[in-house]
């Protein structure tokens, strides 16, 4: 028999302790957590041996809330205080919750300020706070079951959410007194599940069918090195949509007056989630519904109720391969995650479309979550000496607003972070003593069509003319996907900076969305580039001949010179105003500068001769 060490409180018992890291995959349907023991990852179960954790919380009068199973119990008696797929809200605003069109089965606070908060019998809670309380549960059942505190964990994310979604992860986790190492993405982490980190090099298509939300993921693994190359998806397709399909086929063969009652339409949407999980190992299902003769459901009939979605999928998998740049025949592996990858027809469609057998050795509802718990394990120094770097990509490019309202990208769509970019930008008038950085997010020329993240004022800028400032702003993504902005003034070193947090975020279909339009509207987006580019070329012509005029027009400008080049210069400002093509205002701008050449000649002797005041000819000369 061992003998078991017994260590003072706090002290540590040998130079190889093992410290307990988790992986957490906060799901829309479902959660996890798992663990590395004796060097097996593993999915912690719960004291009745399950591992999956609903993620629903109830918020029933008079209690402490409920998480998981017990909380799913009161979704027919008690629905308005149950609430599910909180995952959906996290990390956005009350107005992106109003304008998103995937369906929010809860009820929100009317409130006026930014963060959106759910009516409970318990209060109202903000989906940070319902999220927390879901990590606490999974926090709780970890330390209970591995028997000590937990030194870390990493939290698993959609690759596509945004800067806000991911800080509202990290605030939840941190609510729940985890100590978050980093998030990961999705997919990223059921790659590393399967150990495809190990092998050499090869492009991994990750498809992710859950319970309400669909993504594709394309990485590619070089020297050891994850990136995602691009990802796609649909963030209202999933599971729950095969159950509405059965649902409504058998309220079309029974009776139709159940879609008006709302207990008995839970009811027939539970029938029909539990015919699903069972067409996956039959090939036929009874369906009972009270007070109505039993249904037979067959697979065969079941793929038609689906195929639609399954096909939609599909699309968006040819879709994620375009982005990323490459063909089907490039992808080597094929991962597949998420509970409704067990259904048949998925399966065989998505083999079908990559001519591949997909991995599906690991338990899809588990894969996440091992992954993470993997990479916990390797942050948490249990494995010294191995190390994984991992490389995630942004969804959409980071600009700021440079004058006339256009957008300069400084880091582009699909580059992978952690990233560091920087650019030098100047100041636009004379004696300019500030700037105001506009941080902005997509892939459209102009300010006005792209998402604003943040804007943050760089002062006490020197006074010099316009032109001579140097602005070095740079842009930061961290390995979590979160944004930093500075700006610095190369020459006297004063800075600002702001971190991006923005209050609200897009859903992958926004994101497809704005990649759309940017698409669309490329060559008018040029166009309109070009007239916004010149417009602001006129007007910096403008305001420096204003203030030479001003300095020294009189001294240097017969009257009659005088007249000509003010008439350009009105001749230009009509057009900067009236024009709508690029091409006559730039005509106008060589027109002032043709009437002002001999002018500009006058002031630079001018210049030259004061500056040669008092120093030899020779001096200049050299
Ligand atoms: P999420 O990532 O959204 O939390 P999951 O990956 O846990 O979701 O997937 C949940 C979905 O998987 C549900 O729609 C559930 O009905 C479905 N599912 C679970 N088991 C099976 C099965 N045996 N056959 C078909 N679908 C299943
Ligand atoms: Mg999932």
């Amino acid at each position: 028999m061992a003998l078991l060490q017994i260590s003072e409180p706090g002290m540590s018992t040998a130079p190889h302790e093992h410290r307990l890291a988790v992986g957490i995959d906060l799901g829309t349907t479902n959660s996890l957590v798992a663990s590395v023991r004796s060097g097996i990852a593993e999915a912690l179960v719960d004291d009745d041996g399950t591992a999956l954790l609903p993620s629903v919380v109830y918020y029933g009068e008079g209690k402490t809330p409920e998480v998981g199973a017990s909380a799913l119990e009161n979704f027919s008696k008690d629905p308005l205080n149950t609430i599910a797929s909180i995952k959906r809200v996290l990390g956005r605003s009350a107005k992106d919750i109003q304008s998103a069109n995937d369906y929010i089965p809860f009820q929100f606070e009317n409130n006026s300020d930014s963060v959106p908060r759910v009516k409970t019998a318990l209060g109202p809670r903000t989906a940070v706070e319902i999220s927390a309380d879901i990590l606490l549960a999974l926090k709780q059942r970890a330390e209970k079951t591995l028997g000590g505190e937990l030194v870390g964990a990493v939290i698993t994310v959609p690759a596509y959410f945004d800067d806000s979604q991911r800080q509202a992860t990290k605030d939840a986790a941190t609510l729940a007194g985890l100590n978050v190492y980093r998030l990961l993405n999705e997919p990223t982490a059921a790659a590393i599940a399967y150990g495809l980190d190990q092998s050499a090099e090869g492009v991994i298509a990750v498809y992710d069918l859950g319970g309400g939300t669909f993504d594709v993921s394309i990485l590619r693994l070089r020297k050891g090195v994850f990136e995602v190359m691009a990802t796609g998806g649909d963030s209202a397709l999933g599971g729950d949509d095969f159950d509405h399909a059965i649902a409504n086929w058998v309220i079309e063969k029974l009776d139709s007056s159940i879609r008006d009652d709302d207990i008995a339409m839970r009811r027939v949407l539970s029938s029909a989630r539990q015919a699903k999980e069972q067409l996956t190992s039959e090939v036929s299902t009874v369906i009972k519904v009270a007070n109505h003769p039993d249904l037979e459901l067959t697979r065969e009939q079941f793929d038609l109720l689906i195929n639609s979605y399954v096909k939609k999928t599909v699309m968006s998998c040819r879709r994620a391969l375009r982005d990323a740049g490459i063909e089907k025949e490039d992808v080597s592996e094929v991962v597949m995650v998420g509970g409704s990858t067990r259904v048949p027809l998925v399966r065989t469609q998505v083999e079908k479309f990559f001519a591949k057998a997909p991995h599906t050795n690991i338990d899809p509802d588990r894969v996440v979550a091992i992954g993470a718990a993997i990479q916990a394990d390797i942050l948490a120094g249990n494995k010294p000496g191995d190390e994984m770097l991992l490389l995630d990509v942004i969804p959409l490019s980071l600009g700021i607003e440079t004058m006339g309202g256009l957008v300069e990208k400084i880091v582009n769509r699909n580059t992978t972070i952690p990233v560091a970019r920087a650019q030098e930008f100047t100041t636009y008038k004379d004696g300019q003593t500030a700037m105001r950085v506009h941080v902005l997010q997509g892939e459209r020329e102009l300010v006005s069509d792209c998402r604003s993240l943040a804007t943050f004022d760089l002062t006490g800028l020197p006074p010099l003319v316009a032109g001579a400032a140097k602005i070095k702003v740079t842009f930061q993504v961290d390995a979590d996907g979160l944004l930093s902005v500075s700006a610095q003034e190369v020459n006297t070193g004063v800075s600002a900076s702001i971190e991006v947090k923005p209050s609200y975020g897009l859903t992958d279909s926004e994101i497809e969305g704005m990649l759309k339009a940017s698409m669309d509207n490329a060559q008018q987006d040029m166009i309109a580039r070009s007239l916004r580019e010149e417009q602001v070329e006129a007007d910096r012509v403008v305001e420096a001949l204003n203030s030479a005029l001003a300095k020294d027009g009189k001294q240097l400008l017969e009257e009659q010179e005088l007249e000509k080049i003010i008439n350009q210069r009105d001749a230009l400002i009509a057009a900067r105003h009236n024009a709508d093509n690029a091409e006559l205002i730039k005509q106008a701008i060589k027109n002032v500068e043709a009437a002002s050449e001999e002018y500009v000649a006058r002031r630079m002797n001018n210049s030259v001769r004061s500056m040669m005041k008092g120093h030899k000819l020779e001096e200049f000369e050299k």
